[in-house]
């Protein structure tokens, strides 16, 4: 008999799956899995509804529905001043997570090294040694989650093949700025990288900052796969589509792979998303929609013992719990769900090492009435 060697001996459950499992067990509020509890855009669900009816279910072309991505590159354009190619740039993916898996697994041999900002996106380390390559981990600033560029610069070797950005950021919030943008191109001067920008959140970003997309600028996105998922654009999480941008020569090799992985996408989804991407407004106003539940649960949070840092991004805030408890984040994020009624996402699931920095992640992409609710248990503490 076979013996099966773990291509990923080190994983088990993600986070997610384990705390909601928890929340759903406990009954308890769920501030853990990052997904809205308000409905999305009933528009949209009649536009792919449309879709269906007008019989668009067959098989989307391998790169996606050429509308949809010319929706998209018009998109890029007035945002970003981007002028991409729909048909040689863009990819139409199951979801954000696909994307950078199939970006990683485009560039990436045996060896490889990849530079990997912790606390990191559960996926990417994973996504990395799946490849036979090595994750070269690289802590963000303790005090407000910035790029150690000094570290980073200091992480490149020889086999260095790409580093994985996320602004805004999961888990943090942190949003990259100009001189962020100054020491990336620092970096790839010194040595030939490719870059994966997870840029899933990039119209949630709060206090008028500027989501600084690899799509502004044309000498770093010559390099680069650029990762977004609709499920963070339209609420609509478990409809798991996204899409990569990347310039043609990398593109045709994302494609390789994606072509025998997944071939298309859901059909119908992708129609109505081209129809709906042209209200604008839609997704303009999702950085203020989202702010104010931010400011709303910073407020709310000021009656309970947790002290918040600040999150520019996302859809989460991260906590510390000094006054309350000096639990391991994990052991306290599990007593809060049974106990309290509050399922949260320990911040050291986001360290391969498990590095406990007594923090806590909390999403508050929720009704103001899950908010409240939450927050109500947390001050009984
Ligand atoms: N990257 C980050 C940082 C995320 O938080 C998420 C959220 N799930 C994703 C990628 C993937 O999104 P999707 O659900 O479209 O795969
Ligand atoms: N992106 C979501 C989060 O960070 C979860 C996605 C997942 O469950 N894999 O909470």
């Amino acid at each position: 008999m076979q013996i099966l060697r773990s291509k990923l001996p080190r994983v088990g459950t993600t986070i997610f799956t384990t705390m909601s499992g928890l929340a759903t067990e406990y009954k308890a509020v769920n501030l853990g899995q990052g997904f809205p509890d308000f409905p999305m855009n009933g528009k949209l669900v009649e536009a792919v509804t449309k879709a269906m009816q007008q019989d668009f279910n067959q098989y989307a072309p391998m790169p996606g529905w050429l509308p949809l991505r010319e929706a998209l590159a018009e998109k890029a354009a007035s945002l970003y001043g981007a002028s991409l190619h729909p048909d040689t740039e863009i990819t139409i993916t199951p979801g954000g997570t696909y994307a950078i898996y199939t970006a990683l697994t485009t560039i990436l041999s045996p060896g490889d090294e990849v530079i990997v900002l912790e606390p990191a996106y559960d996926s990417y380390v994973p996504n990395i040694e799946v490849n036979g390559a090595i994750p070269v981990l690289v802590p963000l600033n303790g005090h407000d989650f910035s790029v150690n560029w000094p570290a980073v610069h200091a992480a490149v070797s020889p086999r260095t093949k790409a580093i994985i950005l996320n602004s805004p950021h999961n888990p943090t919030g942190a949003v990259l700025g100009e001189s962020d943008i100054t020491e990336l191109r620092k970096l790839i001067s010194r040595q030939d990288i490719f870059i994966i920008s997870d840029e899933v959140y990039e119209h949630l970003i709060f206090d008028g900052k500027v989501h600084h997309s690899m799509l502004r600028y044309p000498d770093l996105l010559e390099r680069s796969f650029v990762c977004f998922s609709f499920g963070k654009v339209y609420h609509c999480t478990g409809w798991k589509l996204g899409y990569c941008i990347a310039p043609a020569a990398l593109t045709k090799e994302f494609r390789k792979v994606h072509q025998f992985n997944c071939f298309s996408c859901h059909t119908p989804s992708q129609v109505g998303i081209t129809e709906f991407l042209k209200d604008r407004e839609e997704y303009l106003q999702l950085g203020v929609f989202l702010q104010e539940k931010r400011d709303r649960f910073i407020e709310l949070m000021r009656h309970t013992g947790f002290s918040l840092r600040t999150s520019s991004g996302s859809y989460f805030i991260c906590a510390g719990y000094e006054k309350i408890s000096d639990e391991r984040d994990s052991d306290f994020a599990i007593r809060l769900t049974r106990e309290a009624g509050v399922a949260t996402i320990p911040v050291s699931a986001f360290y391969q090492d498990g590095a406990d920095q007594k923090l806590l992640r909390f999403c508050f992409a929720k009704k103001n009435e899950t908010l409240e609710q939450a927050v109500e248990r947390l001050a009984s503490l």
